[in-house]
C-alpha cells in the first residue's frame, strides 16, 4: 500500500508478527522515501453466516452487537482486556467454522456463555440472564448449581 505519509509506492516491512491468537499479521511498515513508519493489520477476508433471531429475523452478523454483549457482562470483573479479546476471537471464529450459510442467534449466544464460563463466573450469570430466556426459574437454578460443583 502506499505510504500514508507522502503517498509514496515502496514501502518496506521492518517487522512482522501474528497476533489476536495468530488471526492476524501486523507488519511494520517503513517508508522508502519519506522514512516515516506505520503499522498495517492483515486478516482473512471471510463471509460471515447471516443470523436467524429467535422472532425469524435475518439479519448481519454483528460483532460489535456481540462485543457489548460480552463487555457489558463483564462491567467490574477482574478480567483483562487480553482475556476479553481472545474470548470474543474464539466466538467469531466458532461463528466462521460453523459452515452454515445462516446461524441461530441462539447458537452463537450459547458460545459467548461457554467463553463466558471459562473467565468470570458472574459475568456468565449476568449474560445469561439477559441472554437465555430460561424455562421457567429451575432452568436457572440448575445452572447455578452446576456452576458450583464446577471445579475450574
Ligand atoms: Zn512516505
Amino acid at each position: 500500500m502506499f505510504c500514508p505519509f507522502c503517498q509514496a509506492e515502496d514501502t518496506k516491512v521492518v517487522d512482522s508478527r501474528l497476533v489476536h491468537e495468530g488471526t492476524q499479521v501486523r507488519r511494520r511498515r517503513e517508508c522508502l522515501l519519506c522514512n516515516e513508519r506505520f503499522t498495517t493489520y492483515e486478516s482473512a477476508e471471510l463471509i460471515m453466516p447471516i443470523v436467524i433471531k429467535s422472532d425469524g429475523r435475518r439479519e448481519q452478523f454483528n460483532e460489535q452487537k456481540l462485543t457489548q454483549g460480552v463487555l457489558a457482562a463483564l462491567q467490574k470483573r477482574p478480567v483483562s482486556t487480553e482475556e476479553i479479546e481472545n474470548a470474543i476471537n474464539r466466538i467469531r471464529q466458532q461463528v466462521r467454522l460453523h459452515g452454515e450459510k445462516e446461524i441461530a442467534s441462539r447458537d452463537i449466544g450459547e458460545w459467548a456463555m461457554q467463553e463466558l464460563k471459562k473467565l468470570d463466573k458472574v459475568a456468565f450469570i449476568r449474560f445469561a440472564s439477559v441472554y437465555r430466556s430460561f424455562e421457567d426459574v429451575s432452568e436457572f437454578k440448575q445452572e447455578v448449581d452446576s456452576l458450583s460443583n464446577d471445579s475450574t
